[in-house]
């Protein structure tokens, strides 16, 4: 655990007492400070009262006298489309909302950094989508380099929850937009933004609040190196801003699909191939062709924001290529679940809109797809352009039909629940194809996340390929 600092004696409500709240008010308790906890759902209260935790009620009104800071979580929503009424009345009295993202960063450096060989370092990825296997991605690198690392933050544990790190250490945050927007103090060595589409907009007050809520991590703290997807305007725009002109190497341009070679430095991948110029000329280059973990463009985008980042850390190439081929991707995100007679069986769960259904489709040339669930508003006609690779589509859940009637001549069969498609998508398939859930719809119809959907479809395969 991290002790928060600055706090000794004084007064913190913590709002929302999820997994990064009761993490937030035991870091809080452990630097000395009285934390006063609420959350508006009784179960939530429930359960960190069974954890030990005193419950006060901060609907009441005078229940924030004397706090010296609120601290809320990322669910909770402190402007759009409408502040929460215990923020709203912490505004009004002039006290500082933060969130556990800002308070590691006050805490986490201490005088006994200062002892260190090597003190830590911290890298920080966000972006729309990407985030967990880019952080993920560079975590198992440095692990396979041998150097003591964490990670924490929107993945695994909660940012206070981490062990203090140790001398030459690297912690790998990953932050939503929702968690930078927040954040009083957003101080990390290397930050990383990994692309940017629509996404979250009703809590950003649209397109440019969502940009500028990711574009803190680079302005706020002001990281020695910041890597950069310039795939998208946004992403050109916030290199521009941050680098003294092309040549500058503090920003490091990554794209997946555009040569970058006039650039101080740069990672791009096009065609198969990584390639990392610098200061005019090839350093590096590696063929991402046969990394089973991490199939697709997107995936090539996210190797090429992890190669930087462990780049600007100092690492070599090589070490680096060879963790690239050892990365078993993460569940439920174009992750391989087993192979039976050249056909092989994707998990992409997570492909719950049809941004990343789409990333996903363009991964694999031969594709059963296995689709549906609960839609969500603009259906998936936009995904036609993306239904070449497709040969056949088994349609599952409350979309089965509607999906049906969207992908217009693509062979299709409605099989309506999971067993079914992966028995009918198993039993058709060809050597050299891909059994493929990639669902461009939200779980909920059938199960209660999308991590339950990934698990049965995995379960199902394994029951019918063995392993
Ligand atoms: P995040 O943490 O940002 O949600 P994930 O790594 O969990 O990102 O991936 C979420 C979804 O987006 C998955 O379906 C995955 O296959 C897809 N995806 C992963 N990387 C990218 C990328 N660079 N660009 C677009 N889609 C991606």
């Amino acid at each position: 655990m991290i002790p928060v600092k600055g706090m000794k004696g004084q007064k913190v409500a913590v709002l929302g007492l999820g997994r990064s709240g009761l993490a937030t008010a035991a870091a809080l308790r452990a630097g000395g400070a009285e934390p006063l906890l609420w959350d508006d759902s009784p179960e939530a209260r429930a359960k960190a009262e069974a954890e030990g935790f005193a419950l006060t009620d901060l609907t009441r009104n005078a229940a924030l006298e004397g706090v010296a800071c609120l601290v809320t979580s990322p669910g909770i929503p402190h402007l759009y489309p409408a502040p929460n009424p215990i923020i709203a009345r912490a505004l009004e009295g002039g006290i500082p909302v933060d969130n556990d993202i800002g308070l590691f960063f006050q805490s986490a450096a201490g005088p006994e950094w200062e002892e260190m060989e090597t003190p830590p370092k911290v890298v920080a990825v966000t972006g729309s989508n990407g985030k967990s296997t880019t952080t993920a991605l560079i975590h198992h690198i440095l692990q396979v380099a041998g150097k003591p690392t964490q990670m924490a933050g929107n993945i695994g544990k909660g940012v206070l929850s981490i062990d203090p790190p140790v001398d030459g250490e690297v912690v790998v945050l990953e932050l939503s937009s929702y968690q930078t927007d927040l954040a009083r103090a957003l101080t990390p060595d290397v930050a990383v933004f990994t692309n940017l589409s629509p996404d979250h907009l009703d809590r950003h007050g649209g397109m440019g609040g969502y940009f500028a809520a990711k574009a803190r991590l680079f302005t706020l703290g002001g990281p020695d190196r910041a890597v950069i997807g310039v795939d998208e305007v946004e992403g050109r725009f916030l290199a521009d801003q941050l680098g003294q002109g092309p040549e500058d190497d503090r920003v490091i341009r990554v794209s997946s699909g555009t040569k970058l070679e006039g650039f101080g430095w740069s990672v791009f991948a096009r065609k198969g191939f990584l390639a990392e110029w610098r200061k005019g000329r090839q350093v590096a280059s590696i063929d991402l062709r046969d990394i089973k973990g991490l199939p697709g463009a997107h995936n090539h985008q996210n190797a090429c924001a992890a190669y930087a980042a462990c780049r600007s850390l100092g690492l070599a190439p090589k070490l680096i290529e060879g963790a690239l081929h050892s990365f078993a991707g993460l569940p439920h995100r174009s992750q391989l679940v087993g192979e039976r007679a050249g056909v092989r069986f994707v998990n992409d769960s997570k492909a719950t809109n049809v941004d990343s259904a789409a990333k996903a489709l363009q991964a694999f040339p031969k594709i059963r797809w296995i689709a549906g669930g609960l839609g969500k508003d603009g259906g998936i006609a936009s995904l036609q352009p993306y239904l070449g690779s497709v040969v056949k589509a088994y349609l599952i859940g409350h979309s089965a039909r509607d999906f049906a009637l969207q992908i217009g001549e693509t062979p299709h069969e409605i099989c309506e629940t999971m067993e079914r498609a992966v028995a009918r998508a198993a039993e058709e398939a060809q050597a050299g194809e891909v059994v493929l859930l990639a669902p461009a719809a939200a779980s909920f119809d059938q199960y209660p996340n999308f991590e339950k959907r990934g698990d049965d479809f995995t379960a199902r395969v394994r029951a019918l390929i063995g392993g």
